[in-house]
């Protein structure tokens, strides 16, 4: 299985940049580097986005996806006229570096819909988002994360899963964070029932004990360190036939005190234990 280092980990580190998680996720031999919206900003201060392909020309480590757009439901005109804008940035990003995958999460405290009502608005979202991109790259996807929070409009698998199918396009698929698939209790039996080709990447992490629904992000662990049943939900995934990339992903202010390398050879070892463990027999 490809692993994957997404940008949050490390990303209030001391010194942390852009160019320096590149070199270190390359030297701590990652394949992919998941890229954080506030990150890649800051980084085309200073660089151009062609200076970035030729980076990845030159290395191991590919970009994985955009994290991410965010709130991409329940928008009025002008909101989507907003995704509609950073969408054309992302796209031209994603162009210009071969990065294929857009991380997209729900929007919170919306009032007084139904699941179905947040349905049928999310289908059809995604179905516009799926045409808009495709239009202006084949190998584009948009990979819906939702999130195990009360208030998040999608925050269960089932919900996130029913709204792809709905969708039914090639290029619209999830990400299964184990954070937020713990927090909101999302039914094991409802992984096991789901077509692996349609979750695009894993997002690994683990979390303190705490009511459901209720753990801060900054009470997340590393994999394999908490409560989250990960031989359950990689069980499932193996079963499906998950293809995808598996991805750490931890925020923890503890962690980001780290010294900076040791954050993200910390975060190599740990995939690299989860990994044998869960998904090699
Ligand atoms: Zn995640």
């Amino acid at each position: 299985m490809k692993i994957g280092f997404n940008e949050a980990t490390a990303f209030k580190c001391k010194g942390q940049s852009l160019i320096r998680d590149l070199e270190l996720c390359e030297k701590y031999k990652f394949d992919y580097i998941e890229i954080q919206a506030i990150c890649l900003k800051e980084y085309l201060k200073q660089y151009t986005l062609t200076e970035l392909s030729n980076w990845f020309n030159q290395h191991h480590l590919k970009p994985l996806a955009y994290n991410t757009l965010m709130f991409f439901n329940q928008r009025d005109t002008h909101g989507k006229q907003i995704i509609d804008r950073e969408i054309d940035f992302i796209l031209n990003v994603a162009a210009a570096i071969g990065m294929d995958i857009i991380n997209t999460v729900p929007v919170f405290n919306i009032q007084n819909k139904t699941i179905y009502d947040i349905k049928i608005d999310a289908i059809d979202r995604l179905q516009y988002l799926s045409e808009k991109i495709q239009k202006a790259n084949n190998n584009a996807k948009i990979s819906m994360e939702f999130c195990g929070l009360p208030n998040c409009s999608i925050n269960q698998f089932k919900t996130a899963y029913d709204i792809i199918l709905g969708v039914n396009r090639k290029n619209v698929g999830l990400t299964l964070d184990t954070f937020q698939f713990h927090e909101m209790c999302s039914n094991i039996n409802d992984l096991r029932k789901a077509d692996g080709n349609k979750i695009f990447i894993y997002h690994i992490n683990d979390c303190e004990d705490f009511p459901f629904g209720s753990c801060p992000d900054n009470h997340r662990l590393w994999a394999d360190e908490g409560v989250i049943n990960h031989k359950e939900i990689s069980t499932a995934l193996k079963d499906i036939k998950f293809n995808g990339v598996c991805s750490i992903e931890v925020m923890r202010d503890e962690y980001y005190m780290m010294p900076y390398e040791n954050n993200i050879k910390k975060a190599k070892q740990v995939t690299e234990a989860f990994i044998n463990k869960y998904f090699l027999d």
